[in-house]
């Protein structure tokens, strides 16, 4: 499977809410904001065209009101002028003859056209175009028409009216800037009988209508039209709102009032209410958007939280489903019941069962434990939440049995447990390892044999136990040539001999007993015998069996063990001591010869005890600066000269006798203390040696144990280089013992001082049981013929030839030959004689103090002679 590495959630929700229901609301928004705006405008604009058109209309509406006022009026005017001009007297009267009483005084064509019918101005005009009547404003006037019209709107005027035949007409004209409207008819006899016909063209009646500021005022507040008024210019003439009746001039007539304007009344009312209405949807919509784009983010981090946790959880699942393959764990659920569920696909692979085989099996017959009932023990989980996990037992499919690790968990559902799950993991390997690990921890890993901890432990177990009653034999043995087999065959060979005596030893010890291999050639065993013979007995075979030929490598092996022996409770009655014990027993039956066994007996512990002691002491005399040193002279027997001086240590302590250094030397060689020892003389004796003299050289004792550390060579370079001392004036005196003991290791050693420049000269010859082979192979530049030797020296003439085929052997090896011990002058004479090189002794001199052995050497500078 793939798994999503998890993003940071912050991120995810950031990401998520950018995108969907945000964007959403924010389109859905500005559509809605735009629809709302639209409706806003649409309205505003249709409250805008319904004002407009109510204006238009009641413009319209005011034309029409005028139109038909004018048309009604010059109506009305038709039907007053053919009332008067069809009429038989006006006839007589105004045609035939002009009777101004019939008309002015009688009051037939008098001042109540003017009162009652707001006629401005009548006329009649005879045939030949004559005005023979006029009234102006209600008056007799002597004006003609011609001068109120003008002569060419007058003629026109009667030429037209001439033409008809018992009808009128009517004009509109401007007359004096002042709308008019002019109605003609010719006067005629009507139905009146019995009338005089007068020949040629009839008389013309004129009656005008002139629509004064305060008439068209008059008008305009009947009609309801506001300000009517007749236009001020062209240009006025040509707004609008107007009447335009046209004329048979150039000039028409021209109305113009004020539009009652019923639209800007809407306007005034609706746009603030629109404006209201506006701000307030605005306002909602603002409110409503914000609280929409909140929400569409909160919905949006829902969204995406819901995307992050169903990741985590795809991933959560993934992991479980790895992590459930992968683990060597296989994982199980069963019912309340304890009737298995589920099993993990690891099942298979762990126990090689199939998962169908045993799901609705009961899990106690998979599962087993020697003292549970495993859904008893499951029950129990439910009280103990943190229980331990059980170590059960299954069988494999191959019917191997298998020990696994259950661990359990309760299934609560609404505080009713409704099952159990948990894992088993097969540690049946880490068991076998830990029995393994358990084994090798007790046992020594060349030999099988026990190791020191097994031993430990068995020994604490028999020795503290109450029930024990049985008396112990603890036996240390040590092979006594192993070390040299070891060096001569190799470590292969001796690991081999190792094992096969381990074999025997395990062979002879019962099966309550034990036998245990603590290091090297070191083998404990712990005996339950009772009585010293039998321990004697048990002895005797085991030497016999050490002693049977072992075979190893290509060869045949013969070796010999010396044994010691402690036993509880007598001796002790702690591991520790018996241990000890049996250690002292056995460098007591080393010391005695080796290929034996000693039992502990008290006085070596009191020996052991003295030693102990004799050590501290030692360490604290080099602490306290108790030590100093002796210089023995050194001649060269044939020239007498003194040579050099070998270095004798001194102990004198601060209380007491002084101590021989054959007293402490061998001890502090058993311990180690002799390293201290010998870098503390090295580095005396070198300070003291470098103010003799340019060719006198200092001989320094070296202990055979300082070849077994590793940096001897460091260790005396050190010498050299802190006092200045050249390395051809020293002398280092070795005793032959050296060279059997890691004869490669020493060899390099000496390699590396002979390197530095260092005399090497082998001590005490003839007292060791060193090959003389060594002679040669080792890098010595002299010897030192043993003291003991001197002692029958020259008298017999077998010391004489020893001393003589010494001699002659050191010259054979181009060693320098000295003669230690010479007490006699006979003694020096002979050496002389046999060409001994150099010699030391009491009676050349004895070791003594710095200051006199510069005291001797200030005196013999001068004779550089033997002072005997
Ligand atoms: P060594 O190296 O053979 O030293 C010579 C010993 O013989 C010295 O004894 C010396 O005093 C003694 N001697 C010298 N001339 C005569 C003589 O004419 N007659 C007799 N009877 N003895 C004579 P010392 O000083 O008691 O030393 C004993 C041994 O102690 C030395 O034997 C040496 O092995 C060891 N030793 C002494 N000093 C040191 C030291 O600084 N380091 C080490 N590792 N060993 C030392
Ligand atoms: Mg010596
Ligand atoms: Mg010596």
């Amino acid at each position: 499977m793939t798994f999503v590495p998890p993003e940071s959630p912050s991120r995810l929700v950031a990401l998520a809410a950018e995108d969907r229901t945000l964007r959403i609301t924010r389109r859905s928004l500005r559509v809605l904001s735009l629809l709302l705006t639209g409706v806003l405008l649409l309205s505003v604009l249709m409250t805008i065209v319904i004002a407009q058109r109510q204006n238009r209309e009641a413009t319209e509406h005011d034309r029409q009101l005028l139109r038909q006022t004018w048309l009604a009026r010059q109506e009305s005017m038709l039907t007053d002028v053919r009332d008067y001009a069809f009429w038989g007297e006006a006839w007589r009267n105004l045609h035939v003859t002009l009777n101004k009483s019939w008309a002015w005084d009688q009051e037939n064509l008098g001042p109540e056209l003017y009162k009652e019918y707001h006629y401005d101005g009548v006329f009649v005009v005879d045939g030949q175009g004559r005005t023979r009547y006029a009234l102006i404003d209600g008056r007799l006037s002597k004006l003609s028409l011609e001068s109120w019209l003008g002569p060419q709107r007058a003629a026109r005027l009667m030429r037209d009216a001439r033409r008809l035949n018992h009808a009128a007409l009517v004009r509109d004209m401007v007359i004096e800037r002042q709308p008019a409207i002019v109605v003609a008819a010719p006067v005629s006899m009507g139905k009146a009988p019995n009338l005089p016909i007068v020949p040629g063209p009839p008389s013309i009646m004129i009656f005008v209508n002139l629509f004064t500021p305060e008439k068209l005022q008059a008008l305009g507040r009947m009609l309801d039209v506001r300000a009517l008024r007749a236009a001020a210019s062209s240009s006025d003439a040509a707004l609008e709102p107007r009447l335009l009746q046209a004329t048979q001039d150039d000039q028409p007539v021209v109305l113009r009032w004020q539009s009652k304007m019923p639209g800007a009344r809407l306007l005034a009312l609706l746009l603030p209410v629109l404006a209201a209405m506006a701000l307030v949807t605005g306002w909602i919509a603002h409110r409503v958007s914000r609280q929409a784009i909140r929400n569409a983010v909160l919905s949006d981090r829902r969204f995406a939280m819901l995307v992050i946790s169903q990741q985590e959880l795809a991933n959560s699942e993934a992991r479980f489903r790895d992590l459930a393959e992968a683990a060597s764990d296989w994982i199980w659920e069963t019912d309340e019941q304890g009737r298995l569920i589920y099993l993990s696909s690891r099942f298979q692979c762990v126990t090689g069962h199939t998962v169908a085989d045993w799901t609705g099996k009961h899990i106690d017959r998979l599962l087993t434990h020697p003292s549970h009932s495993l859904v008893a023990w499951l029950m129990r989980q439910e009280e103990n939440s943190s229980s331990a996990p059980l170590r059960c037992q299954f069988m494999s499919a191959q019917g191997e049995r298998r020990i696994g690790h259950l661990v359990a968990k309760t299934i609560w559902h609404q505080e009713r447990c409704v099952g159990f799950r948990g894992t088993v993991s097969d540690i049946t390997q880490g068991m076998e390892a830990e029995a393994r690990i358990h084994f090798l921890s007790h046992h020594d890993a060349l030999t099988g044999l026990s190791n020191r901890l097994q031993l430990q432990a068995f020994l604490t177990r028999h020795l503290e136990s109450p029930h024990s009653a049985s008396p112990l034999a603890i036996l240390s043995l040590d092979l006594d040539q192993f070390r040299q087999l070891n060096d001569t065959w190799g470590h292969r060979v001796g690991d081999q001999v190792l094992c096969q005596i381990a074999q025997r030893l395990q062979r002879s010890v019962a099966a309550h007993e034990l036998a245990a291999r603590l290091g090297g050639d070191e083998f404990v065993l712990v005996l339950q015998e009772d009585g010293p013979e039998a321990v004697a007995q048990r002895c005797t075979r085991l030497l016999q069996e050490v002693q049977l030929p072992v075979g190893a490598g290509q060869h045949v092996h013969y070796l010999t063990a010396s044994i010691g022996i402690a036993c509880a409770p007598q001796d002790a009655s702690h591991p520790e001591a018996l241990l000890r014990l049996s250690d002292m027993a056995l460098n007591e039956a080393r010391a005695a010869g080796r290929n034996r066994w000693v039992r502990y007996a008290d006085n070596m512990a009191s020996q052991h005890e003295q030693k102990r002691e004799m050590a501290w002491r030692i360490e604290q005399a080099l602490h306290n600066d108790e030590f100093c040193l002796h210089y023995q002279p050194r001649y060269q027997l044939q020239s007498g000269r003194l040579a050099g001086a070998e270095a004798l240590i001194r102990w004198q302590p601060a209380t007491g006798q002084p101590i021989t250094p054959d007293r402490f030397i061998p001890l502090a060689e058993e311990n180690g203390l002799i390293v201290a020892i010998s870098d503390w003389v090295l580095a005396r004796a070198c300070r003291d040696a470098s103010a003799w003299g340019a060719d006198r050289y200092v001989s320094v004792n070296i202990s055979p144990v300082e070849f077994r550390t590793t940096d001897l060579v460091q260790r005396v370079a050190r010498a050299l280089a802190n006092s200045g001392l050249p390395a051809t004036r020293l002398e280092l005196e070795i005793t032959e013992n050296v060279t059997f003991e890691h004869p490669q290791q020493a060899l390099e050693m000496m390699q590396g001082l002979r390197a530095l420049g260092v005399r090497l000269t082998v001590d005490d010859f003839g007292t060791g049981y060193a090959a003389l082979g060594y002679l040669k192979s080792f890098p010595f530049n002299g010897l030192k013929i043993d003291r003991s030797w001197m002692k029958d020296f020259p008298e017999s003439p077998q010391a004489e030839s020893v001393v003589a085929g010494i001699i002659a052997l050191a010259h054979a090896f181009a060693l320098t030959i000295t003669a230690e011990g010479i007490e006699t002058e006979a003694q020096l004479e002979q050496l002389k004689r046999l060409s001994c090189e150099e010699g030391q002794g009491y009676f050349l001199g004895r070791p003594v103090p710095l200051a006199a052995f510069t005291a001797l050497l200030d005196a013999t500078s001068h004779t550089s002679r033997i002072r005997a």
